[in-house]
């Protein structure tokens, strides 16, 4: 194609995004994509020096929504423009030098914010109070938003100051609450409606509802970020950073996270340490925001059409992305509950790569309408899984049919049954199925039950191909021959596997409860029943009376054991686990009260290799000691696993006793020991 017809096209299709996204809140394509056609358009237009005062390169966001729902459009004293964006650090050096060459022979300070992801509000103050609220429409003309924005609290009915301008605009962003936005979404769900994709379309659609009494269920926030026109008035700031702290005086929200900056190296660090914090913030930013602080400096700089010339965006890495939803697979887990996942064209979102996506349970793709083929936007913010948040029905291929949970387990084909109330299905198979012998195996060998080394998902898929496992005590019987058939199984690694298993013979009655995998029974149950009836034995006789003595047992968790055990085939299992010489410490309660650990005082630091945090503490406890979580000058001992914190150094600084985790072991079995030849 010709670089004019790209150009026309080029123009056309961001005008349609433009439509997609500021006047129906639902866009098409992700930002970044926007942003690389916005570009290639202004590169184009340069080259061929094709200038048109109606291109998307010109203008700011759309008003024709507006116009057609004829809201009352108002005019906004001073343009709301937007802003130029920047994705690297040859956009903010390029940025920085094209400051100072307009400077020169000055030199600019930056003010650094946050760039809060909402929409642009422009608030008119008259004599002191305030009188109007408008969107920024299309940067001349905005909609009159007053009676929405009225349901918002925070926007400070009256300024204080006595020097008041005649006329101020104040500029922020009207945005929601990451909580607020998880409400309002859950809200939606119970009363069967559309979620929204993230909080600034929740936003964007609360703030548009004709009637404000909706506006103020959706709760709304104000966050001022600056001024527009100020006319009168006196002792006035004259940087932006000025205005910042004035805003605040006035009672306007105002983010704190503001700083100043002379040079690149100072901005890159803000952007940095922000983009670090960027979760943990109650709101949504998508970058951050450089101005020259100095007012004078920013008129001598000016503007350009649709943006200030003394201001650059810094956007972050984008944390939502489209791609195509390729089909749906269930996955049976441990205890046969049946799990849709997303198969997912790879995308990379929020920083990490992403081919697929739980999603969660049949009623939640039925909510969204999600359907193979679909293209999807996906999200992954911070460190939070990543989700299928929303489809483009636009983009749905011909033929798309609605999703069905299968009727059958699509493993083992058993049947599946929905309990009343419950979201889930499950396979009712149990270990015949194989997804869940296969799932309950790799539980059994994990790190926080049996900690067998070198057993994964790989593995035991092989064993189950090759047929030479049908329950976990057969590990425990496979020579180091049988384990070197295996694929990718050498010789030397099949006898580093039997001496793991070895090992992972010497046991805590509590791992190996844990490692059974009995539905509703998690790593602290396990403990707290270990401690509680000491052997098998007595757990499996218990009745539910006694089962419910144990604290943290309820009725849930007490049935749930009686109907483990209830069963023939469990307690078989069982059996021969034992009869292949899994052995742990006896325990008797308490184990030892008066021995020389009583009353002595621990503290954990670390990666245990053996034991969990909680394991741990409970062996403590039983020998009569305490944990605490800092070191101080009644700290008798300091257990360090891998990769301790500082709590070393201030351990050997008070002379507290540091033992490692073999020689903590060595401690409580000798105590353990003792206690029983004492008894
Ligand atoms: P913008 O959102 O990138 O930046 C300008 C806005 O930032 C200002 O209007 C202001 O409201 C806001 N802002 C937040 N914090 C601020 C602060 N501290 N100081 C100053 N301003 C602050 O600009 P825009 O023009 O609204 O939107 C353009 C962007 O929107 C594009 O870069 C693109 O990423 C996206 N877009 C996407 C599509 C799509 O189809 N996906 C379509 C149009 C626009």
């Amino acid at each position: 194609m010709d670089r004019a017809m790209r150009l026309q096209e080029l123009r056309r299709q961001l005008a349609r995004y433009n439509r997609e996204y500021y006047d129906q809140g639902a866009p098409t394509i992700p930002d970044v994509a926007y942003d690389g056609l916005f570009r290639e358009l202004e590169q184009l237009e340069a080259e061929l020096q094709n200038f048109d005062d109606q291109s998307p390169t010109q203008r700011v966001g759309s008003l024709e929504v507006a116009e057609r729902r004829s809201v009352r459009l108002v005019s906004h004293r001073q343009p709301l423009l937007s802003l130029s964006n920047g994705y690297d650090e040859t956009d903010v050096i390029d940025f920085d030098r094209r400051v100072r060459q307009a400077l020169a022979p000055e030199t600019p300070s930056y003010c650094c914010e946050l760039k809060f992801d909402g929409l642009a509000v422009n608030l008119l103050y008259h004599r002191g109070r305030w009188v109007q609220g408008a969107t920024r429409g299309d940067g001349e003309t905005g909609e009159d938003v007053t009676a929405n924005l009225q349901t918002v609290v925070d926007i400070p009915r009256n300024l204080t100051t006595e020097f008041c301008p005649e006329w101020l605009e104040v500029r922020g962003e009207v945005l929601m609450y990451k909580d607020d936005f998880a409400h309002l979404n859950e809200r939606m769900r119970r009363l069967g409606e559309k979620t929204f994709v993230n909080p600034r379309n929740a936003a964007a659609g609360a703030l548009r509802q004709l009637d404000p009494a909706e506006t103020a269920r959706r709760p709304l926030r104000f966050l001022a970020y600056g001024v527009g026109a100020v006319e009168g008035g006196a002792n006035l700031p004259k940087t932006q950073s000025g205005w910042l702290g004035w805003l605040a005086e006035q009672g306007f929200p105002v983010s704190p996270a503001w700083g100043t900056a002379t040079r690149v190296e100072g901005l890159l660090h803000y952007f940095e340490t922000r983009r670090e914090q960027r979760a943990l913030l109650p709101f949504e930013v998508d970058g951050v925001v450089y101005k020259v602080d100095d007012v004078a400096q920013q008129l001598q700089i000016g503007f350009v059409t649709r943006a200030p010339r003394f201001a650059l965006a810094h956007k972050f890495p984008a944390e939502e992305a489209l791609t195509v939803l390729r089909a749906i697979e269930i996955q049976v887990g441990r205890t046969g509950v049946l799990t849709p996942v997303a198969l997912l064209e790879p995308v990379f979102v929020g920083g990490v790569t992403v081919s697929r996506a739980t999603l969660h349970n049949e009623g939640e793709i039925h909510r969204k309408d999600l359907r193979e083929g679909d293209t999807v936007w996906v999200r992954r913010a911070g460190d939070v899984i990543p989700e299928v948040v929303a489809v483009v029905r636009e983009r749905r291929p011909e033929g798309a049919s609605p999703f069905l949970l299968p009727s059958f387990c699509p493993v083992c084909h058993g049947s599946v049954e929905r309990e009343e109330g419950e979201a889930i299905s499950r396979c009712t198979a149990g270990v015949r199925c194989r997804a869940q012998r296969q799932q309950a195996l790799l539980h059994f060998a994990g790190r926080k039950a049996m900690n067998i080394e070198g057993i994964g998902d790989k593995l035991v898929e092989s064993l189950l191909d090759k047929d030479l496992v049908h329950e976990p005590a057969d590990l425990y019987r496979l020579s180091v021959e049988q384990w070197a058939t295996l694929p990718r199984m050498a010789q030397k690694s099949a006898s580093n596997l039997v001496q793991a298993l070895e090992r992972s013979k010497h046991t805590t009655l509590g791992r190996f409860l844990f490692a059974l995998g009995i539905r509703q029974v998690g790593e602290r149950t396990a403990q707290d029943l270990a401690g509680h009836f000491a052997s098998v034995e007595a757990l499996t006789a218990a009745s539910e009376d006694q089962l419910l003595q144990v604290p943290e047992v309820g009725p849930v968790v007490a049935r749930a054991l009686r109907t483990y055990f209830a069963e023939e085939a469990n307690r078989r299992m069982i059996d021969h686990l034992l009869a292949v010489g899994i052995t742990w410490p006896p325990i008797q309660q308490p184990l030892v009260q008066a021995g020389t650990l009583a009353g002595k005082t621990f503290v954990l630091t670390g990666t245990l290799q053996r034991f969990g945090r909680d394991e741990a503490r409970s062996w403590i406890e039983r020998v009569g000691g305490r944990v605490t979580g800092s070191v101080s000058g009644t700290t008798d001992y300091l257990v360090v696993g891998d990769k301790p914190g500082g709590k070393v150094e201030e351990a050997n600084r008070l002379g507290v006793t540091v033992l490692n985790e073999v020689a903590w072991w060595n401690l409580i079995t000798k105590e353990v020991s003792d206690g029983q030849e004492s008894s």
